[in-house]
């Protein structure tokens, strides 16, 4: 197996998780880890919408099932495809950058995207695919129970928010926002910062801000 396969990086954390609190604690993460597991099993061969004759791999999702903060993209990429693993390509390592900026890893957060197939040549989500997958990503916040939500670009933001199709990023990130009670901020997608590299100082900034606000204790 792969070292660093979800499946791998998942054991490593509860052995961790065992050592540190105890086997109560981990009985509840196992239970969620557990949930979240059958609940991919059961959408993974998906084929509501025809993404699913151009997929190569379902891509559910991956970090920590007790995470605190969930990230929340657009849909895959090509190596996301290829993966099954959301964000690994050059934005996903420009979220990793950000996330190792305020002391975080990929394994103490979660991370998924509004759509779980590529859209072929990474076009946008069309609105009737949005509407076909949305309910697998509010499930999905159901079982993390996250502390806080980041939405990663507009797409996101306006499928969480339910806001019109033309509401600008610009506009969401300057504002805060709650889904279902949980706060959600709207943050640049990192494959928009690749495309315009003036902007990483505030990409970073928002990184910045939510270390500031949610991960004080
Ligand atoms: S994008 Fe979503 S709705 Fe479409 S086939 Fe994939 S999982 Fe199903």
């Amino acid at each position: 197996m792969d070292p660093k396969s979800p499946q791998k990086r998942i054991r490593s954390y509860l052995a961790y998780v065992r050592d540190v609190f105890g086997a109560e604690l981990l009985v509840n993460r196992e239970k969620k880890m557990t949930e979240l597991d059958l609940y991919r099993k059961s959408i993974e061969q998906c084929t509501k919408c025809a993404l699913s004759q151009t997929r190569k791999h379902f891509v559910f999702g991956d970090g920590s099932p007790d995470a605190d903060i969930l990230f929340v993209g657009e849909a895959p990429g090509a190596v996301e495809d290829e993966t099954g693993i959301p964000f690994v390509g050059r934005a996903g390592k420009l979220l990793d950058k950000a996330l190792h900026h305020i002391g975080l890893d990929r394994d103490s957060i979660f991370i998924t995207n509004v759509l779980k197939c590529r859209p072929p040549g990474n076009r946008d989500p069309l609105p009737d695919e949005i509407a076909l997958c949305e309910p697998y990503l509010h499930r999905q916040i159901e079982l993390l129970n996250p502390r806080v939500i980041v939405a990663l670009g507009r797409i996101a933001a306006r499928t969480l928010l339910r806001l019109p199709s033309d509401t600008s990023l610009t506009s969401m990130r300057k504002q805060s926002f709650e889904y279902h009670g949980v706060p959600l901020c709207v943050f640049y997608h990192p494959a928009a910062i690749l495309r315009n590299a003036g902007r990483e100082g505030e990409y970073f900034q928002d990184f910045e801000k939510l270390k500031e606000t949610y991960l004080k204790d």
